[in-house]
């Protein structure tokens, strides 16, 4: 019998590559039908065949609230009643802006964009323009969107394939990208000797989180911050992910390490498409109009995502938030320590499921080469067994699972009992 989603993916695959607009969503990795949801409220998602999934991929990051949070609804409505493109200056980003450099001291001044992509080299442009240099220095395993200069060995819709991450590259732009395994301080030394002097930037997701979740520590991050900062090169924040997930200030408020920019995406559109690169007053002047780095776009600020951004940034900044998102993490993870053959790395609500019988042996996994061989064949049965019982995780071994405030404890033992039946059968 075949399914909606099926007959639909028919259709997808005739106008679309792959029938989709995301590699990843493509259920490529772990095998069969993608299925087509039409619509998602709180901890689920629902599919075309009428089915509801309790949801821990969220999006891929932006939901913190959960799936159509109403009060991010009525903020996009309202947006939208008034008028949805304003093409001027507008009161919304303002409010946005304001909040975010209020709450965040090393974020000064602020310039949104359509997406994490667009931060990331919207960014690298500016610190090309601000030290004259034109390298950067980037981490194995680490996603900073699909610009050239960062598709070098850069996460999980990638992982399988080999030695560039994309065709259609130019040469031009990947010779100027060094890449440096993560948790290796020799390695950072040697890299920033060879190339220190030529380098605009460093630029690392603070908690890796594109090719599992692959905590660092705060040794490498010492040597890290220490190296930039003596050859010159300007430091990097990729908080695509983890600003206003892990705290409102992401990694850089948990750790008290300053970038000197960072970037944002995901949860500051609540859902919406929008992106942000910010940094000191002093950096940021350097963009146009008020200074000679270019960087514009038509949509950009587009007043239903400012306003979507502004509700669910409001929430997470009245308090209370990241304690209950921490507590639920935890019980997870607590939850699934008690099971053989998995391993779950977390940070607050991003976790990441490693399935193999060697995955505890080698943890904490801090970079690629720890990542177990089988990890890609073990996440497919679990993926398909948990589908089966209508829980939606991400469909690749390397994306990490997101938690919700709209999830429960019961939410989290459901997703428990399901990995421990899933691994027994
Ligand atoms: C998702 C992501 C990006 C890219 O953002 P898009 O909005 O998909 O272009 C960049 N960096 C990190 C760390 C991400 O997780």
């Amino acid at each position: 019998m075949s399914t909606a989603s099926e007959a639909l993916f028919a259709r997808a695959l005739r106008v679309s590559p792959g029938g989709v607009h995301s590699p990843v969503r493509a259920f490529k990795s772990v095998g069969g039908t993608p299925h087509f949801m039409h619509g998602g409220s709180g901890a689920f998602l629902e599919d075309v065949d009428g089915q509801r999934y309790l949801d821990f991929c969220l999006a891929f990051g932006p939901l913190i609230l959960g799936h159509a949070d109403p009060r991010v609804r009525d903020a996009a409505v309202a947006a939208v009643r008034r008028g949805w493109s304003l093409g001027t200056a507008d009161p919304y980003s303002l409010e946005l802006a304001e909040l975010i450099t209020a709450r965040i001291p090393w974020v000064e001044s602020i310039r949104f964009v359509n997406s994490g992509t667009e931060a990331l080299m919207s960014a690298l442009r500016l610190a090309r323009g601000a030290t004259g240099r034109a390298k950067v220095l980037k981490f194995d395993g680490c996603y900073h969107g699909h610009a050239d200069s960062f598709l070098i060995r850069s996460g999980s819709g990638l992982a399988g394939q080999a030695v560039a991450d994309s065709a259609g590259l130019a040469p031009s732009a990947l010779a100027e990208t060094i890449v440096a395994p993560l948790d290796d301080i020799p390695a950072l030394e040697a890299a920033f000797s060879a190339h220190g002097s030529e380098l605009a930037a460093v630029v690392i997701e603070p908690i890796p989180a594109n090719y599992g979740l692959l905590p660092q520590t705060r040794e490498f991050f010492g040597a890290l911050a220490a190296l930039a900062k003596r050859y010159g090169a300007l430091l990097i924040f990729d908080e695509v992910i983890t600003g206003f997930r892990v705290a409102f200030g992401g990694y850089a408020a948990l750790s008290g390490i300053r970038p000197d920019l960072v970037t944002y995406g995901k949860i500051i559109g609540g859902g919406f498409p929008v992106g942000a690169y910010g940094g000191t007053r002093e950096l940021m002047a350097l963009v146009a109009p008020s200074g000679p780095v270019y960087q514009a776009g038509t949509l950009s600020a587009n007043p239903v995502a400012m306003c979507a951004g502004l509700a669910t940034l409001k929430v997470l900044d009245a308090g209370g938030a990241y304690e209950t998102l921490e507590t639920l993490g935890a019980r997870l993870e607590h939850g699934l320590a008690k099971l053989p053959g998995v391993l779950c790395q977390r940070a607050g609500s991003m976790f990441w499921i490693c399935v193999s019988p060697e995955a505890r042996r080698t943890a904490p996994i801090r970079k690629l080469p720890g990542i177990p061989v089988d990890a890609a064949s073990g996440y497919k049965r679990v993926f398909h067994r948990l589908l089966e019982r209508r829980i939606y995780l991400a469909p690749s071994a390397y994306e990490i699972g997101f938690l919700s405030l709209a999830h429960t404890r019961e939410h989290v033992d459901t997703l428990i009992d399901a990995v421990a039946a899933a691994l027994e059968g």
